[in-house]
């Protein structure tokens, strides 16, 4: 992943304390980390990584998860949902659903850190990387930004737009955020504030797939999933627009449960975003994604 010696030599081990946590939704909470007096080289739409071997509280079921699985626990991959101009690294994490019948293993770590991480306690965390960022030339490239996102999908491109915003402002955006409810909408207040802010710039369009509050749904909050009709409607034909897309894909373990039953596996949220966007005709080189699976 990290092949550029620079990247690598960018990439340490940091020691963080947990200055403060807000609950984003019933099962999401950002973590405000704290990390003393290091100079913090990162992008907006960088991840860091936990190990959930530093956390006591998770060793048994950590060996116990080893064991079954018969294989080491690798450290989780998270978003900053924090931009580089602001004086604290952030963190946003959606808690993981145990289903039984449906869910092969229970999840490790995102429990943790959305339902019992409070201010004080230390983390280490190592970062900072991924590709999913915007080039330092990006205004001359376009001048419409698309975000096209699903839960904690949202989380990578809510640091770029607010780097965006604050540093390139020929350029304008389009965020589209799918969720089930209202009530699970993550920076739902914060993403009006910066549409109050910036209404010439920024045009948030949520669509809701599971919410039964019909007075919810207005033009600006669509019923449904993110269509290919939904997006022609939003990026207009022949444009210039670059759009990002992030928010659940298929896993490597979706993938050897369906081959197991001699089935493709369905397609997620991002085979799906990636589908429509090749029905409008969009250049493969005007779409940049991550996938979460
Ligand atoms: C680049 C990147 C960025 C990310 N950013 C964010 C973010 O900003 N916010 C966020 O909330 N999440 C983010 N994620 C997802 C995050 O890294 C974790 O995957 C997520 O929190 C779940 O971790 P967990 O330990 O709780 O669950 P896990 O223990 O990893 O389990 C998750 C699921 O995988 C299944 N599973 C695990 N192991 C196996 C196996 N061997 N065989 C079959 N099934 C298995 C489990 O049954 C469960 O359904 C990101 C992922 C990537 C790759």
């Amino acid at each position: 992943m990290n092949k550029d010696p620079q990247e690598r030599k960018r990439i340490k081990e940091l020691e963080v304390m947990v200055a403060d946590t807000i609950e984003e939704a019933h099962d999401t909470t950002t973590l405000v980390l704290f990390t003393g007096n290091d100079r913090l080289d990162y992008k907006a739409g960088h991840f860091l990584t936990i190990d959930p071997h530093q956390f006591e509280a998770l060793g048994r079921f950590t060996a116990f998860l080893e064991d079954l699985k018969g294989k080491k626990e690798p450290p989780r991959a998270y978003s900053m949902c924090s931009s580089p101009h602001e004086k604290y690294i952030a963190i946003t994490v959606k808690e993981e659903r145990y289903t039984s019948g449906a869910t092969k293993y229970p999840p490790l770590l995102s429990p943790l850190l959305v339902k019992q991480t409070v201010r004080g306690m230390h983390l280490v965390v190592t970062g900072f990387t991924g590709p999913y960022t915007l080039p330092d030339d990006i205004e001359s490239q376009t001048d419409h930004l698309v975000h096209v996102c699903a839960g904690s999908g949202s989380v990578p491109n809510y640091a770029m737009l607010k780097f965006a915003l604050a540093n390139y402002p020929k350029l304008r955006h389009t965020f589209m955020y799918a969720n089930k409810t209202w009530d699970d909408i993550i920076f739902r207040d914060a993403l009006t504030d910066l549409e109050m802010k910036h209404p010439d710039r920024l045009r948030v369009v949520h669509s809701l797939t599971r919410e039964s509050d019909s007075f919810r749904y207005t033009e600006s909050v669509r019923k449904g999933r993110i269509t290919a009709e939904l997006m022609r409607e939003l990026i207009p034909e022949q444009s210039n627009a670059h759009v990002y897309v992030c928010g659940p894909a298929i896993t490597s373990h979706d993938r050897n449960a369906a081959k197991a039953k001699g089935e493709e596996p369905q397609p997620r949220f991002l085979e799906s975003a990636l589908a429509g966007l090749r029905e409008l005709n969009i250049a493969k080189d005007r779409i940049t994604y991550e996938s979460y699976g």
